[in-house]
């Protein structure tokens, strides 16, 4: 089981950073409110007749089932499961698996949704889904994990839940490699000799196991692309009172899990940021002259906390979730959801609020914090990085190439239509062609991906000045309006 935790940069042990306390919330609405709300208020702008609205928004359909789990010592418990698959306008059906004590039916539904949402944003033509196995992973053994993993795949493939264009299970909070590859095991064994595309099943497996490199930092990356683009942007540095580039930004991020992790690193490394703050569960740092991402992991993944951490000007393990409302130019909120509320949303310093997680600014934080002119970049354009290298994966797998070979076999010309097959407008004159001669399979998917993300951005940042909307909404007019004309060209089937 060492080993498993050791692998498991998906499922930090501290992975529910910020955690809120629940009473801190409670006269909120919950994350599935939340999520319309936000679709509601976006839809005023959309043209788009009610009953269409409606039928956008609800989740098309959701198994809740229990599980049997023999435990080590030969006693038996039993595990609750979900899976959630929001809209069928374009198949599969793609989305996370979280294993988390904490989850529950409305809120894989809300996270269903917004990856239906997300994907329309990004431009990647899957409806959205979510899992959730109801276990805190680290309770369990390996053997434990795999035995959960195995039965609650066979249990969505009985139900017509799991499949390479039904849908398509990725990692989240509290899963990794080796969850993935154990679904893909399960699911090729049952079907593997009816269905040559078996292991499209589920992505952001082992290298060997048909993964694909860099779907591990792909989130974190794709934020930093995002970023990237909105400060070069003259018209969003002016709203965000910012000044030009990543460059000597003051950065805190909230949990330090996957995808807070690689954000964080990708800012600092590639962008020069300045991380000031790192905000966990039961912990936090802070330091005026910046933190080493790298160095902070390597405690953290050591003593399963930041306390301790030596090399910074502060901490606390009483309040950490203040180190949040210091001052700064980017908060990072990638931990759970709804950490920014009503009751933290006005204390915040910072410039701009990039949501790397899923669902983190509750509704009435998110007037808040746009009465405070504080920018918001919302999840569903700023966090699709995951999911769009899974895409990258998924194609790969049709493509049935060989394990981490995306290039390499392929003389020049292969080379160009796969990434053009990875959605890159590209040509062979391109400059950026000329740049990727003898590229690897890693170059080609962080190339890929800071073409979707750039693309992304451009996009509907052009759509908030249009339209004068708050980002955020001009993702969620984009999402429904494209759903929309989906539903109107193909009807309503009988
Ligand atoms: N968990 C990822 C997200 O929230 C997506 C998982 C996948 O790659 O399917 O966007």
């Amino acid at each position: 089981s060492a080993s498993m935790h050791t692998n498991a940069q998906q499922a930090s042990p501290m992975g529910t950073a910020g955690l809120t306390l629940d009473e801190e919330i409670q006269d909120e609405p919950r994350l599935l409110e939340q999520v319309e709300a936000y679709f509601d208020r976006a839809s005023l702008k959309s043209g788009i007749p009610v009953d269409y609205l409606s039928y956008i928004k609800a989740c098309d359909n959701i198994i809740r089932f229990t599980i049997p789990l023999k435990r080590d010592n030969g006693t038996l418990e039993l595990v609750t499961c979900y899976r959630a698959q929001h809209k069928y306008h374009y198949l599969p059906c793609k989305g996370g698996l979280r294993f988390s004590p904490i989850i529950n039916l409305q809120e894989i539904m809300a996270l269903a949704s917004l990856m239906t949402y997300k994907l329309e944003v990004a431009g990647i033509p899957f409806g959205g889904a979510k899992g959730g196995v109801k276990i805190d992973p680290y309770d369990y053994s390996k053997s434990e994990l795999e035995r959960i993993t195995r039965r609650y795949t066979l249990e969505l493939a009985k139900k017509g839940f799991i499949g390479p264009g039904i849908d398509s299970v990725g990692p989240d909070m509290g899963t990794n490699e080796q969850i993935m590859t154990w679904i893909n095991d399960t699911y090729t064994n049952l079907f593997g000799d009816q269905e040559i595309n078996a292991n499209c099943c589920a992505t952001g497996k082992f290298i060997n196991q048909g993964g694909i490199q860099g779907r591990q930092e792909s989130t974190g990356l794709g934020v930093y692309f995002g970023i990237n683009e909105l400060l070069e942007n003259e018209f969003f540095l002016k709203q965000a009172k910012l000044e030009q580039g990543i460059k000597g930004k003051r950065v805190i991020v909230q949990g330090f899990g996957n995808v807070g992790y690689w954000a964080a690193k990708m800012l600092h490394q590639k962008g020069q940021a300045i991380i000031v703050g790192i905000v966990e569960k039961n912990s936090a740092i802070y330091d005026e002259k910046g933190l080493d991402p790298d160095d902070v992991k390597s405690h953290f993944t050591r003593y399963g906390t930041l306390n301790y951490y030596p090399r910074c000007q502060e901490q606390t393990c009483i309040d950490p979730a203040s180190f949040i409302e210091r001052q700064c130019d980017i908060l990072i909120p990638a931990a759970i959801e709804r950490t920014i509320h009503h009751k933290n949303a006005a204390k915040l310093q910072c410039k701009i609020l990039v949501e790397a997680a899923n669902g983190p600014t509750t509704f009435k934080a998110d007037e808040i914090l746009a009465q405070k002119g504080i920018m918001v970049v919302p999840d569903i354009l700023i966090n699709t990085g995951g999911v769009t290298v899974s895409y990258f994966e998924w194609l790969k797998n049709l493509e049935h190439i060989s394990p981490g070979k995306l290039s390499k076999k392929f003389q020049q010309r292969s080379k160009l239509k796969l990434l053009q097959t990875v959605g890159m407008k590209i040509t062979e004159s391109s400059p950026l062609y000329k740049n990727l001669e003898g590229a690897n399979e890693l170059d080609i998917v962080y190339t890929g991906l800071e073409d979707f993300m750039t693309e992304a951005v451009q996009k509907h940042w052009a759509l908030a000045l249009l339209n004068n909307v708050p980002l955020r909404d001009a993702c969620y007019l984009q999402a429904m309006t494209d759903i929309y004309k989906n539903f109107k060209e193909r009807g309503i089937a009988v």
